[in-house]
């Protein structure tokens, strides 16, 4: 069994961290200002921890917590759309047990899967600069570490998709232009862990129809 221990200690640290200045300010700024339909919410407003089961064969790396979502409620994925289709999703197959993300103490539990983000810290339009996600992946290293049943690993975005590429290369020579996301695109790493390409569920790519529920199940299915 993993030791929970370790990732409190992990996680109690990595909340008070500091390091990027730019980020510091945004994610304090977004949870003083609010969004005016959260205006008497008390925002979380920190860099953002991962949740589930630590001992989970699954992993699932998103790019950063949302502004008004995990930046607000204090768990990434949590309290916003990309959350609802997400969860939809996972609840669908088998992956959650409810249907609905809404915030910490909402009673979710994942199955045998694990939520993070590669960045801890909510960025400026969904942008981080190479150096914050530089300075940030210690924690994402950390996190790896604990998390130590994985077998598969499901990159939502390119950025998580890259993020965790790089993570594999500090083990191997791998070359990351070798390695091209796609939704569905599955590689095979060096410790046998699948690595897999999945669109980001935004809004972006939900509404636009580039993803949709058939095939963000379809890729869940798949995996289990
Ligand atoms: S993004 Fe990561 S490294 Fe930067 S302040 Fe947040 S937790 Fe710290």
């Amino acid at each position: 069994m993993v030791n929970n221990n370790k990732f409190k200690a992990f996680y109690s640290d990595m909340i008070t961290c500091t390091q990027c200045t730019r980020l510091v300010s945004f994610r304090e700024k977004i949870a003083k200002e609010k969004r005016k339909q959260y205006i008497n919410e008390e925002y979380w407003g920190k860099p953002v921890p991962g949740y589930g089961d630590i001992n989970a064969k699954i992993l699932f790396v998103g790019l950063a917590p949302a502004a008004h979502g995990g930046n607000r409620t204090g768990r990434v994925f949590t309290g916003d759309k990309s959350a609802d289709f997400l969860m939809k999703c996972m609840h669908y197959t088998g992956l959650s047990n409810q249907i609905n993300s809404d915030y910490r103490d909402d009673g979710l539990k994942l199955k045998n899967a694990y939520m993070t983000a590669m960045l801890k810290c909510v960025p400026p339009k969904d942008k981080p600069t190479a150096g914050e996600l530089k300075t940030c992946f210690s924690y994402f290293n950390q996190e790896m570490e604990l998390l130590k049943k994985l077998r598969t690993i499901v990159a939502l975005g390119k950025i998580a998709f890259d993020g965790t590429l790089k993570y594999f290369k500090q083990f191997d020579d791998l070359k990351i232009k070798e390695f091209p996301f796609g939704h569905g695109k599955s590689y095979k790493m060096p410790n046998g862990i699948d690595l897999i390409g999945c669109y980001h569920p935004s809004p972006r790519n939900v509404n636009t129809g580039k993803l949709d529920f058939e095939m963000m199940t379809d890729l869940f299915n798949n995996i289990q």
